[in-house]
């Protein structure tokens, strides 16, 4: 199979059957949504949206937070992993948002990135969910799902997965590819013992292929 036959058999694949991927993270707009891919980095969404409710109640926009001291908002993400780095984050987030950007949560990568807490990765996933920009974002089930079924060779770093995925899926496909590579990697392709047994991307998958010949 050649990389471009294995790209279109699991786009294919993914478009039958999972048509409507979307991110598990709970959000009514972008400033809710950028708070909770903020407080996401190595925490898992379920735990962040049992996080956010209390912060959106007690700072419903950007300029409520922008006003937030650190003993203030601390309380309420302290349950979640890098809890210190996190709310001087959102904090410095909403402050940069109100200051350089009149209170509007930016909608390109090259805006998004230059605020606190904010990497490529954030950046990405803020413009494709929000804008349905062709903007890949990689985490860790990204990178490793596509390595696996052979999406990517020899990627060492998101960056290079990125750019390699961003090759062979169409433009218009590259926002929910995103959902759909997450969803996998979180449900079937898991880290430890990926599910293949009832993985129905098996015939394109480059590990399926290799576990079959060493059996
Ligand atoms: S066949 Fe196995 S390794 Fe390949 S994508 Fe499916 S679960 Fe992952």
């Amino acid at each position: 199979m050649t990389k471009k036959e294995r790209f279109a058999f699991v786009l294919k694949y993914f478009e039958t059957h999972v048509p409507n991927a979307e991110t598990e993270l709970i959000y009514d707009n972008p400033y809710q949504l950028l708070v909770a891919v903020i407080l996401s980095a190595q925490c898992t969404d379920k735990r962040v949206n049992l996080t956010t409710p209390a912060i959106f109640e007690k700072y419903p926009t950007v300029e409520t937070l922008s006003h937030a001291t650190f003993d203030e908002l601390f309380p309420l993400i302290r349950s979640i992993s890098y809890p210190n780095n996190k709310t001087k984050h959102l904090i410095g987030m909403a402050q940069k948002v109100m200051e350089e950007f009149n209170g509007e949560i930016p909608a390109t990568v090259k805006e998004l990135i230059t605020l606190p807490g904010v990497g490529r990765k954030t950046a990405n996933v803020i413009t494709s969910v929000v804008h349905q920009q062709p903007n890949m974002a990689v985490d860790t089930h990204v990178f490793r799902v596509s390595a696996r079924i052979g999406l990517t060779t020899n990627a060492t770093t998101p960056l290079q997965t990125e750019l390699q995925l961003l090759k062979y899926i169409p433009e218009e496909q590259v926002h929910i590819a995103h959902h759909w590579l997450i969803l996998h990697g979180r449900y079937i392709c898991v880290a430890r013992s990926p599910k293949c047994g009832e993985c129905g991307l098996r015939p394109a998958c480059k590990y399926y292929h290799q576990l079959i010949k060493e059996a």
